[in-house]
Formats: structure tokens, C-alpha cells, sequence
């Protein structure tokens, strides 16, 4: 199922539709990455290049260490990546991803907690050096707290970080087969 790109990927690719310094930065990242001929490989660079162009474009977030309100809204990874990652994290927690999949597949009602990621425990990311592209991007300018799903959304205002959305963009031009962490996990019970 072809899901929406983050919100900042998309107000990226609006801005370099009429910026040609934008413009050439979204192709210079999309002939790069073509340059790779391995999934593996495109996957390992975009992590690579994002984590060093967020230590400059997310100065200025609210993010705190600990913070994980993000974790419990519905994530998007490409398909490549969660075969990356579940190659060496397999084990997920089953009794939550049995809930999302009844909340996305048959849109059945989940406690809160059961909403949190299947890779969240204790509160911290068990899969943090291989964490989908879209949690590594995803930094606020707004209280934390206003993340938190049972807020209004509406309130919560994302950090700009052009360049690392627009390699972002980049890769998932490539890679359109983007769907929610739980409808990519086919573990038996
Ligand atoms: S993969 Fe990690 S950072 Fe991303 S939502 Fe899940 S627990 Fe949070």
C-alpha cells in the first residue's frame, strides 16, 4: 500500500518546485543515490548523509533525550528498510503488533499503549542504529509534550530541515513501496 510522504518531505519538494538551488539539490541526491547499485548500500548512504546533515539542520529542536511521544503515532518505512532492519532486530513485540495490525488492517480500537512503535521498550528505541529514515527525521519546534497522540496535532509545528527532506525525498522517489511498521512484519503467532 503506497502511503503518504512526512509532512516535511512534502513541503520540501513544494519549495524546490519553484527554487532551482533546491531543485538541484533534490537531483543531485537523486543521481547519487542511483549511483548505488545495491538496496543495501542506497539505504546505508541516506542514513549516513541524514545523520550528518541533521547535526547541523536540527540545531534549534525541542526534542528531548527520552522523549519518545513520537513513537506512538504510525510510522512509514520503505520495504527495503524494514527488511534491513529486521535481518538483525528480529524480534518485535508481538502482542502490539497483533494490535496495529487490527487498528490499520480493520480499523479496530487499541488501548494507548498498544500504539506505542514494536520496537519501542522501556521507553528507548531497541533498533536506534537502524531506525527507519523517517524517525531520524522527525525533530519539533514545539512543546514535546504536543506530540503526545491524544493532542491536537495541529500544535505541533516541525522543525524545517530542508536538505536532509529533500534526501529524504530522494530516496523514496526511488522506493514508492512505503507502508506502516506493522503491515510490513509478517510474523506467524
Ligand atoms: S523505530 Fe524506534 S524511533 Fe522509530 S518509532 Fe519505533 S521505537 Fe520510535
Amino acid at each position: 500500500m503506497k502511503r503518504d510522504l512526512p509532512y516535511v518531505v512534502r513541503q520540501a519538494q513544494i519549495k524546490a518546485r519553484t527554487d532551482n538551488s533546491l531543485k538541484e539539490i533534490l537531483f543531485s541526491y537523486m543521481r547519487k543515490i542511483s549511483e548505488f547499485k545495491e538496496n543495501q548500500e542506497k539505504i546505508k548512504y541516506v542514513r549516513e548523509e541524514l545523520d550528518k546533515l541533521l547535526e547541523e539542520e536540527s540545531k534549534g529542536t525541542a526534542c528531548e533525550k527520552g522523549c519518545h511521544y513520537c513513537c506512538f503515532h504510525p510510522i512509514a518505512v520503505s520495504e527495503i528498510e524494514m527488511n534491513d532492519i529486521l535481518k538483525d532486530f528480529p524480534r518485535v513485540d508481538k502482542d502490539r503488533l497483533k494490535a496495529q495490525k487490527s487498528l490499520f488492517l480493520d480499523y479496530k480500537e487499541i488501548k494507548y499503549e498498544d500504539r506505542a512503535c514494536v520496537f519501542l521498550e522501556n521507553g528507548e528505541c531497541s533498533i536506534y542504529e537502524k531506525r527507519p529514515i523517517v524517525c531520524r527525521l522527525t525533530h519539533v519546534k514545539s512543546e514535546p509534550k504536543n506530540c503526545h497522540f491524544e493532542n491536537d496535532q495541529e500544535n505541533v509545528e516541525h522543525l524545517p530541515v530542508l536538505k536532509s527532506s529533500l534526501l529524504v525525498g530522494a530516496y523514496y522517489m526511488g522506493h514508492p513501496e512505503i507502508d506502516l511498521i506493522p503491515n510490513l512484519i509478517n510474523h506467524s503467532e
